[in-house]
């Protein structure tokens, strides 16, 4: 069980790291895109538009990149043996919850209760 929840890891962090990746190299065309414009966020409506779109992928990556801490403390808990288990009441989590939710630390009662 270990070694698959490993796996599982491993491959939802590669997915949330390419993630990053692409949102990183988004965010650095709609820069190039207002730089070239040279948009005035507050005043040219294309300006607004640029500037929502680049709140919005900052967003996603903040987002992204919080879920990549996640899973990296995850993978600890695999090396310190906690992992499966609840942070709040220690019972075993689902193994269907971790297979949706690797990185979780609350069984799905706590969840629900949060
Ligand atoms: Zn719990």
């Amino acid at each position: 069980m270990a070694s698959d929840a490993r796996e599982v890891l491993v491959r939802a962090r590669g997915q949330v790291a390419a993630r990053v990746e692409s949102l990183r190299r988004q965010l650095g065309e709609i820069r190039e895109v207002s730089t070239w414009s040279g948009a005035d966020d507050e005043h040219d409506p294309e300006g607004a538009t640029i500037a929502f779109e680049r709140a919005q992928v900052q967003g996603l990556l903040a987002d992204s990149q919080r879920e990549l801490v996640e899973l990296d403390r995850a993978a600890e808990r695999i090396e310190a043996g906690t992992y499966g288990r609840c942070e709040r009441c220690g019972a075993p989590i689902g193994e269907e919850r971790l297979a949706a939710l690797p990185a979780t630390t609350t069984c799905i009662d706590c969840a629900s209760r949060r």
